[in-house]
């Protein structure tokens, strides 16, 4: 049997693993060393050392992320933030253009907005889900085209596959921050598009211990990724490469109690009486349920929402609840909840969330493997 037989179940756990195993060990050991013996590495690539991203952990990972991504090669990183710049330094230099996505990650809006600028990049945001002005935003000099899966906070799924064929007519390299949909819901490079980006501490990981990235794409891309990756150091230790090994054996069960229970949820949260608005993608009232349904092979277990009241209101509503953890981040096996303009909106300005149509209000809920039961027993009392 090839590769290419397997279900991405079946690959999450075997894809990448040691074959023989190292002295028997079912578990994938942990190779806590910087360096390696010299053994005939005819480059610097290949001399193996933690930054170089070549120890035995890292191979296992690569391989491990290629495999479920059907991608042909992948890099694991220090983070998802990491992943992203570095990915975009890879391949926008002086006098490039980028166009991205208009509802980005907190992280990476700020990275376009105010670092690209900073190198001579310029950039213009589009609205992904209005294909109409995409060819406005287009420049001699545009490289590349940024866009989101599920994007963070508002649930939004643009047209991908419209992406994909700009990308191509226009000779842009695309990339795609899979975070929110992890590799479960959908398959960047089995779609078309170049450069699949994860931050790898959410679903991949899932258990809220790590912080990691992933890139996925041809070997080509990877390699010149990795050229730059090893220049800017951001490289995962081989303790929490064996950490993301493990959390990635039960990423299928995980994402599929996950969806499930987000859906629940959200069915919920839509005929709750205080809820003014629900964002999620599996809803039908959602603007994003026919793109979600089109490219998706589920819903996600992220949710946005907003109740009656001012920021004092939704704050004390968020105090009440005892399972949800007021923290950031999202993709853990335990529920989160957040309010994205105190958290991972912070860093934009009020005119660029107002612009993003992102309110001081809203609160973003991670959905985790409780029993959906008792996360809607814990809302109800909470919006009591
Ligand atoms: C968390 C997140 C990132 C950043 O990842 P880190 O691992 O925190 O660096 C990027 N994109 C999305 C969509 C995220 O949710």
């Amino acid at each position: 049997m090839t590769d290419k037989d397997f279900s991405i179940e079946t690959k999450l756990i075997h894809a990448g693993e040691p074959n023989p195993r190292i002295k028997g060990a079912v578990s994938m050991p942990i190779f806590q060393s910087s360096n390696f013996e010299y053994e005939g590495e005819t480059s610097y690539d290949s001399v193996r050392y933690i930054r170089l991203n070549n120890t035995p952990n890292h191979v296992a990972l690569h391989q491990k992320l290629a495999a479920i991504s059907g991608a042909e090669a992948a890099l694991v990183t220090s983070s998802g933030m990491s992943a992203i710049t570095t990915a975009l330094l890879a391949f926008l230099k002086s006098g490039d253009h980028i166009m991205a996505h208009n509802t980005l990650y907190g992280g990476t809006a700020d990275y376009v907005v105010h670092d690209l600028p900073e190198y001579g990049i310029e950039f213009d945001f589009f609205d992904a889900l209005n294909s109409e002005d995409w060819e406005s935003k287009l420049k001699s000099n545009t490289k590349v085209i940024y866009v989101e899966t599920i994007t963070n906070p508002l649930m939004d799924v643009a047209k991908l596959d419209a992406v994909v064929q700009f990308a191509k007519k226009h000779n842009l390299v695309s990339m795609i921050d899979n975070t929110f949909a992890s590799p479960l819901l959908f398959s960047p490079i089995k779609n078309g598009f170049d450069i699949s980006l994860h931050s790898a501490t959410k679903y991949l990981n899932g258990h809220s211990d790590i912080v990691a990235g992933a890139i996925m794409g041809s070997q080509a891309h990877i390699s010149q990724v990795n050229s730059k990756l090893i220049h800017l150091g951001g490289s995962l230790d081989p303790n929490s490469c064996f950490l993301l090994q493990r959390g990635m054996k039960t990423m299928s069960l995980r994402m599929e109690r996950q969806c499930e229970n987000a859906m629940e949820i959200a069915h919920f949260l839509e005929n709750h009486p205080k809820i003014t608005q629900v964002n999620y993608p599996g809803l039908k009232s959602s603007k994003s349920y026919e793109n979600a349904k089109e490219f998706l092979c589920g819903f996600g277990a992220m949710i946005s929402f907003e109740l009656e009241g001012d920021v004092a209101v939704a704050d004390a509503f968020i105090q009440r609840l005892e399972f949800a953890i007021n923290a950031a981040s999202l993709g853990g096996v335990e529920t989160l909840v957040t309010r994205p303009v105190q958290t991972s909106h912070s860093l934009m300005s009020p005119l660029e969330r107002e612009k993003a149509g992102i309110s001081d209000t809203l609160i973003r809920y991670s959905v985790g493997i409780e029993s959906a039961n008792d996360l809607i027993a814990d809302l109800k009392q909470a919006l009591g």
